[in-house]
């Protein structure tokens, strides 16, 4: 049991791995304690967990809606803060000993980025982050000997097989893949599949955005480009492994051929409690694996013709610089047009494919380089839909 309890800020508190973040921190018997929560606009669900948690800080990061909320039955103690800007503050206080970045897309990398820069733990759920501002954000971390921790499931996998040798040890990573709801289809079905079936996830329950990236194996290629950063990998080390089960959630192959791998039913919570409780572990609220049951593990190689969005993802991680942020930006447009029945699904891969194409690459690019290009690579992908 850690000495004292330990202060977590939750960005993006009312998200799938928000609400998990919070199931976590209240089951820990008062060893984490919610700090601060944000919202950007789903400010009664706030609220509802402002009452339930009693947090010190909640943030309503967008400014003009929480001007419009009624927030009366916010609780005496609970101290509300508006507008983006007090992300920054309140991650910088020096109570803070993590902060939960899940804020999902590339909006959430503003608060990575805070939180780096006051020095902190950082327990990454928003792959973004790293996606978008890879060299950058890790460059930071180490300047302000800030730490950051995966959340996602096969990051978190990755880090903790890798306490089991040395980093020149290592020969690669392999990433598992439950290959999403379409892993049988043939590649013409895939332009005719609905939203609805896009978003039914054969073994996750998470949300809309990274449900469909997991339905192209987008999300896949995105941890491609994470794992290259967070580990410092080169990306010939960086494999990919179809796992229908979801259970195994990655693995490291070392140089003598052993591969350690971490399982445990899919449940997030897992994930979330390890990097709020790192470098301890504590019993948990997480869904056990029951050994006592017949359980089957199948693994097979991913079909790259049917799913492009791996060949994306590796150029992209070989590449670096500006592709991340296009990649990244191009896609979030891409799955918000599908969403919106906009664009079939099969459309999404070739428009990323498109906008890395069409934009102007640099290998060393500047923070605010890669915010014009996620911007630009979101209007071209929004203009092609439109024409
Ligand atoms: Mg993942």
């Amino acid at each position: 049991m850690p000495a004292r309890s330990k202060n977590i800020v939750v960005l993006g508190s009312t998200g799938s791995i928000g609400r998990s973040t919070l199931e976590v921190i209240a089951a820990s018997g008062g060893t984490l304690r919610p700090l601060a929560l944000s919202a950007h606009s789903s400010f009664d669900v706030l609220e509802a967990q402002a009452r339930e948690l009693l947090p010190q800080f909640i943030i309503a990061t967008d400014s003009e809606g929480a001007c419009g909320h009624d927030w009366s039955a916010l609780p005496d103690g609970v101290q509300l803060l508006v507008g983006p800007d007090a992300v920054a503050e309140v991650v910088a206080r020096a109570e803070v000993d993590v902060v939960v970045s899940a804020i999902v897309g590339s909006a959430g990398l503003h608060g990575t980025w805070a939180a780096l820069e006051a020095g902190k733990t950082v327990a990454l759920a928003n792959k973004e982050s790293l996606v978008v501002g890879g060299p950058l954000v890790t460059r930071l971390a180490t300047e302000r000997g800030a730490t950051l921790l995966p959340v996602d499931s096969e990051h978190s996998a990755v880090f903790q097989a890798l306490q089991a040798g040395r980093r020149e040890e290592v020969r690669r990573v392999w990433l598992t893949a439950s290959g999403g709801p379409f892993r049988g289809f043939p590649p013409e079905r895939l332009g005719q599949v609905t939203v609805e079936e896009a978003l039914a996830h054969p073994t996750w329950d998470m949300g809309p955005k990274i449900t469909i990236d997991s339905a192209t194996l987008m999300n896949k290629a995105l941890e491609i480009i994470e794992a290259r950063w967070l580990f410092n990998l080169r990306p010939g080390q960086i494999g990919v492994v179809v796992h229908p089960q979801s259970i195994v959630h990655s693995m490291v192959e070392y140089i003598d051929g052993s591969v350690i791998a971490q399982l445990s039913p899919p449940d997030m919570k897992l994930p979330i409690q390890y990097a709020l409780t790192w470098p301890e572990r504590c019993e948990g609220v997480a869904a056990k694996l029951d050994f006592s049951r017949a359980m089957h593990l199948e693994f097979e190689p991913p079909d790259a013709d049917r799913f492009p969005a791996l060949a994306l993802g590796l150029e992209a991680a070989e590449a670096g610089g500006t592709t991340g942020a296009v990649l990244n930006g191009a896609n979030e447009a891409a799955v918000a047009a599908f969403l919106a029945r906009r664009m079939p699904l099969s459309h999404i891969v070739p428009a990323c494919r498109r906008a890395l194409e069409a934009h102007t690459y640099d290998p060393n690019p500047t923070l605010s380089q890669l915010v014009n290009l996620d911007r630009w690579a979101r209007e071209e992908v929004s203009r092609w839909v439109s024409a």
